[in-house]
């Protein structure tokens, strides 16, 4: 929590302090759409007490032909998982936050045939997990790519939930809070 703390002013900005939480029964995912500098969506996912991050700048896809980049950032407290609203100019991330999708996971992650724990898949670059969102739906993959290690890609499986994007483009189609239904122009 200690990169998530040094960017941030809790004296300036409404986002909650960075400490370690506990853990969920069912761990939880949550995607974050952020208008920031530059438009992006923040994928998190819960491990022991902290969300992993990753900022997808074009968003997820429920296509598995489509391949999102997904740049991996500091781990974000439990807490902010229930953040929406606007990040005051000036600080980290300036900007304004709904949530996007929420819900629960699970790590279907495989090395050899084996069932590997998220520690495991994180140092192999390659997770596999099923999400329960209000949006998002069924099996999606995070694999490391090159040389850089913050550097991944984010790609639905071929499940019955993947849809071609010629049909849907779920975040133009979704693009509201599944908390208070606003868009984030209406922030
Ligand atoms: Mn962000």
């Amino acid at each position: 929590m200690e990169e998530y703390n040094k960017k941030r002013d809790f004296t300036v900005t409404g986002e909650p302090e960075g400490t370690v939480g506990t853990s969920n029964e069912k761990p939880i995912f949550v995607i974050q759409k952020h208008a920031a500098r530059r438009l992006h969506y923040d994928f998190r996912i819960e491990h022991n007490g902290v969300l992993l991050s990753w900022a997808v700048p074009k968003g997820p896809s429920m296509d598995p032909s489509v391949k999102r980049l997904a740049v991996q950032t500091e781990d974000h407290p439990m807490d902010y998982a229930d953040f929406e609203g606007v990040i005051p100019e000036g600080e980290y991330g300036a900007g304004k936050v709904i949530v996007w999708d929420k819900g629960i996971f699970q790590n279907i992650s495989v090395k050899n045939g084996q069932f590997i724990d998220l520690d495991a898949a994180l140092e192999k670059g390659h997770l596999s997990i099923v999400v329960a969102g209000e949006k998002l739906k069924g099996g999606f993959t995070l694999v490391r790519t090159g040389k850089d290690q913050t550097q991944w890609l984010l790609i639905k499986m071929k499940d019955d939930y993947a849809i071609p994007e010629r049909d849907v483009i779920i975040t133009e189609n979704r693009p509201e809070s599944v908390v208070s239904g606003k868009r984030i122009t209406e922030l």
